[in-house]
């Protein structure tokens, strides 16, 4: 059942039980255990869909830690909301500068004003997943929105980048069952993250840097922002800044710099 739905009922039984509690149809402590645990239940069930790592990406990819490998550890970042100019080229010159690969979650309507920042992002080596067609949240819309929304966002990345598409970054990692249905259906592997120094945030590029050292485990993926919403338009400076302070800190930790598939393969 999806999450929306979930809220619905148990705000729906909640209302009713103290209804019947204030009328005396049962005792009001009754009432008040039903609506407890109804706001247990919706809570935690949109607690579970919005958060990052909780029961609901158990099959998801989220890069996970490796515990049991004795060889160098492995690290991926990956920006999402992009391609944005000139941050999106900024980003690239810095990621060249440290010699790191990456995975770019695009917003494919961005995307297709931009063709050109897309290509030189497959040219320099990196791996474009799909974010979205637009920026929308999934747990919002109706099953037949969400497929539409993604098939159409896939088409276009893969018509720019000339190759297919294999992964899906929902907006805000947010996941249901819809969500995981329309992935499905449209063969996309959903990707969240294990790590994220939220650089949108306004920090500093040294606290981003040091915060992704601080949580990074072996085989972990990494939230950073090459792209903003249309509408705020903030600076990916600070992002940029930090992308030579987290290799040289990751790498002086033992760390090498891998795209999400080279991740997942990794755990083979
Ligand atoms: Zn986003």
């Amino acid at each position: 059942m999806r999450v929306v739905n979930i809220i619905a009922i148990t705000a729906l039984v909640s209302l009713v039980a103290l209804w019947l509690g204030k009328y005396k149809y049962f005792s009001k402590k009754n009432a008040v255990l039903i609506t407890v645990l109804c706001i247990g239940l919706g809570g935690g069930s949109l607690l579970a869909a919005v958060l990052p790592n909780t029961i609901l990406d158990t099959n998801i990819i989220v890069g996970r830690e490796i515990k049991d490998s004795p060889g160098n550890k492995i690290i991926t970042l990956t920006f999402d909301d992009g391609p944005y100019s000139p941050y999106t080229q900024q980003i690239l010159e810095a990621l060249k500068r440290a010699d790191i690969k990456a995975t770019f979650f695009m917003v494919a309507e961005e995307a297709e004003k931009q063709p050109n920042l897309v290509k030189a992002v497959v040219t320099a080596g990196h791996e474009i997943g799909l974010h979205a067609n637009e920026h929308k949240d999934y747990l919002k819309l109706s099953h037949e929105e969400a497929y539409e929304e993604i098939s159409i966002g896939k088409k276009i990345l893969e018509r720019l980048t000339g190759q297919p598409v294999k992964y899906w970054r929902p907006p805000h990692g947010f996941k249901d069952t819809t969500v995981f249905s329309v992935a499905e259906k449209t063969g996309l592997t959903i990707v969240n993250w294990t790590v994220s120094p939220r650089d949108w945030t306004g920090i500093s590029a040294e606290e981003i840097a040091t915060r992704t050292l601080q949580d990074a485990k072996n085989g972990n993926i990494v939230l950073l922002h090459d792209g903003d919403s249309p509408k705020k338009q903030a600076s990916r400076i600070e992002t940029i800044k930090a992308i030579p302070l987290i290799a040289k800190d990751l790498r002086e930790a033992g760390f090498n710099f891998v795209t999400v598939t080279e991740n997942i393969n990794a755990r083979k």
